[in-house]
């Protein structure tokens, strides 16, 4: 079982059946949880964070951050 699973925005666009800069603009407002290497440098989203984002909900890390 992987938990490595990690989308680019296209590919998460693809999954939330949404637009891909409805993507970008949830990531940089950080309703999203994703991860940059670099500033301005792409965008990866862990396949179980997005889940939580479709379903309205903040994952595991949001959630550990805000505690
Ligand atoms: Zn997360």
């Amino acid at each position: 079982m992987s938990t490595r699973i990690w989308l680019n925005t296209t590919q998460a666009a693809e999954v939330a059946g949404c637009h891909r800069d409805t993507v970008l603009k949830a990531l940089e407002a950080g309703e999203l949880h994703g991860n940059q290497r670099k500033a301005k440098g792409r965008w990866r989203v862990h396949a179980d964070c997005l889940d939580k984002w479709c379903a309205g909900e903040k994952c595991a890390h949001q959630i550990e951050v805000a505690a």
